[in-house]
């Protein structure tokens, strides 16, 4: 397709818009356990509303736009306080997990390098850790070495520790991990952080906008956040269940010192001085008002209300799935993630992704295929609520169904080129 030669009045083109969408996941019915969250009219509303206002802005220099200054401070130090972060914390707001998790692990080669003379940094992270930090190793010339997690899926502690050595930078635990949603033994890390003076960074992406509102609500939460001492990091999205649209993630350092490593100030080129925080260079200010307008609009009774409904959505789902012969939850997920497998001795008779084949085909229905090993996972928010009865059924129905059936495609499907 080429450039029109001529231009097109805006109905036609938002009609055309329209039309491409036809087969895209139906996230608004609830049946997308992922990728969006849905945080009902309210946050919609502030989000839209929002957007449109800064819709033409630049962050990039928040000194033409000290209202985005604004917002990204008030951001982070909303944040400081739900992770309950000292008076020294700081931080930016980000694109998304990725950025934070990118920027996390360049922060913790920069003050490897600068406090301790490394030129060949490595960083630690359980193999339930997300692949951004696989991306950053990647992409910032880190040497990562992956270690098995235990039995439960959580990171294993005395594995990680030993393979620490002098030129480790950063030591990583999630709050909870994406693939099974347990949270990793954050305190136990931090202190195999600390015992080689390197980065601790605590993964809260998923759990950021989680685990607070759960321990309002009373649940027991295992330790996460600044409250363990040697946590020198956090990183959360906002636009996961925190319920703004796509684009907003804060980075939280413990404090400016360590922030520090993150930016990038620059004067040595012919366009004039240039200081940045992140990976963008001319900055989007549509996800961050949109951020700050839903954390507002919903406020922390509106959080607690809907992880109140989150979690009992993701406890009635982990409950049918398990009541389903031949089926079961992998671990014991803490929070609102879980990961559907084929029971122990149902292997020649039950495949999870033939299941989830079916599921789609039946109800539009959409859940990752994620392996090893071979698994579905959801995503939980307060947006798949009212249809968990509906997808159990369903579930039951593929799983009768499908018995005996195999499906040949065996990839699996968090992210695609193309
Ligand atoms: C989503 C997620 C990320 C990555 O965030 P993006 O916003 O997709 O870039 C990192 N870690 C965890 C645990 C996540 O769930």
């Amino acid at each position: 397709m080429a450039l029109p030669e001529h231009g097109t009045p805006v109905d036609e083109v938002i009609a055309s818009l329209e039309a491409k969408r036809a087969h895209d996941a139906r996230w608004q019915d609830g049946r997308t356990f992922g990728m969006v969250f849905d945080g009902g009219p309210g946050p919609h509303e502030a989000a839209e509303r929002a957007s449109q206002l800064f819709l033409h802005e630049n962050a990039l220099n928040t000194q033409a736009f000290p209202s985005l200054g604004e917002i990204q401070s008030e951001v982070v130090g909303i944040c400081r306080e739900l992770f309950h972060g000292p008076e020294s914390a700081a931080g930016f707001m980000t694109s998304g997990g990725t950025e934070s998790i990118l920027l996390a692990c360049k922060a913790a080669r920069e003050r490897g390098r600068q406090e301790h003379g490394i030129t060949a940094p490595e960083m630690v992270v359980a193999e339930s850790a997300h692949a951004a930090f696989h991306k950053a190793a990647h992409y910032f010339g880190i040497e990562l070495h992956k270690v098995a997690v235990d039995d439960d899926w959580r990171a294993d502690v005395e594995a990680m520790a030993a393979r620490v050595t002098d030129n480790t930078v950063l030591v990583v635990g999630s709050a909870p991990q994406y693939p099974q949603g347990v949270i990793d033994p954050i305190p136990e890390l931090a202190a195999v952080a600390a015992a080689v003076d390197a980065n601790f960074h605590v993964d809260a992406c998923m759990g950021g906008f989680v685990l607070p509102f759960m321990e309002q609500l009373g649940h027991d939460v295992a330790p996460w956040d600044f409250r363990v001492e040697d946590v020198t990091s956090i990183s959360a999205d906002i636009h996961k269940l925190g319920y703004a649209p796509k684009g907003a993630s804060v980075l939280l350092h413990r404090t400016r010192e360590l922030r520090r490593y993150q930016t990038f100030v620059f004067d040595g080129w012919l366009g004039g001085f240039y200081a940045s925080p992140g990976m963008q260079g001319t900055r989007a200010a549509p996800p961050m008002a949109a951020a700050w307008a839903v954390l507002h609009h919903l406020g922390l009774d509106g959080y607690r209300r809907l992880t109140a409904t989150t979690l009992d959505a993701h406890h009635r789902m982990v409950e049918g799935i398990c009541a389903i012969d031949g089926l079961r939850v992998l671990g014991q997920p803490d929070a609102h993630l879980l990961a559907m497998a084929v029971d122990v001795g149902w292997e020649n008779h039950l495949d999870v992704f033939a299941i989830g084949d079916a599921l789609a085909a039946r109800g539009g229905w959409h859940l990752d295929r994620q392996g090893p090993p071979d698994s579905l996972h959801a995503t939980v928010c307060a947006g798949n609520a009212p249809v968990i009865d509906d997808f159990l059924a369903d579930l039951q129905a593929v799983v009768a169904e499908t018995l005996g059936t195999r499906a040949d495609d065996r990839s699996t499907s968090y992210a695609n080129l193309e």
